[in-house]
């Protein structure tokens, strides 16, 4: 079954194609249709099933079906527990988004560094960014980015988040966010914590447990 079957257009299944993704994996082939379709979604993943294609590929066709403007306006927000996997899904995106019709700018941001070059990489603005809680609210605090064009919100490793702590940095963040926009939600585990976070962000998901 080939990517354009979900719904995704030919340059981003070309991106997956170039990337070595020869037919989409189970979570891709549940969660890209829904969230093409505007859908909020809950999922349960683990790493290596292929989640984080299965929220950048469509995130990537949205941005690009809108339409160009002359300033930059945050689309996406990607939120993640660590500097690693900030780093990792930036780099995917980025790799995603380097064929496309538009290249996407992407932000990466992450505590336990300086904040000046995240501040500078965010100056002229970015189309989305990827970062950890902390970090975030200190780039706002900063008026580095604000989020109030963000129309796609993305949690994922939602169970380390929580894990770690960011709670309060999430509660914060969210409170900062457009109140009509979509949330996907991706994690391994669902702990009591984490039902409560999933029940007050996501109007109506659409599930997948694979
Ligand atoms: P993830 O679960 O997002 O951490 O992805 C795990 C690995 O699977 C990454 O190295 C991806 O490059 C790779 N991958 C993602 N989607 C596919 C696919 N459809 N076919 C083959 N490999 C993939």
């Amino acid at each position: 079954m080939p990517f354009t079957s979900l719904g995704l257009q030919p340059a981003l299944a070309d991106a997956a194609a170039a990337q070595g993704y020869a037919t989409p994996s189970a979570i891709q082939h549940a969660a890209i249709p829904l969230i093409l379709h505007g859908s909020d979604v809950l999922a349960t993943a683990q790493t290596g099933s292929g989640k984080t294609a299965a929220y950048c590929l469509p995130l990537l066709q949205q941005w690009l079906s809108q339409a160009a403007s002359s300033r930059r306006q945050l689309a996406g927000l990607i939120l993640l527990p660590t500097r690693e996997l900030a780093m990792q899904v930036g780099t995917t995106l980025r790799e995603l988004g380097d064929k496309l019709p538009r290249r996407p700018k992407v932000v990466v941001a992450y505590g336990g560094v300086s904040i000046n070059p995240q501040m500078m990489a965010l100056r002229g603005g970015a189309d989305i960014v990827v970062a950890t809680p902390g970090r975030l609210l200190d780039l706002l605090q900063h008026n580095a980015l604000r989020l109030s064009t963000v129309s796609t919100l993305v949690l994922d490793e939602a169970d380390r988040l929580l894990e770690l702590g960011f709670a309060d940095e999430i509660g914060q963040l969210l409170a900062l966010l457009p109140p009509y926009r979509q949330n996907l939600l991706f994690s391994a585990t669902f702990p009591p914590a984490l039902r409560t976070l999933a029940t007050q962000l996501l109007r109506q998901p659409q599930t997948i447990d694979i």
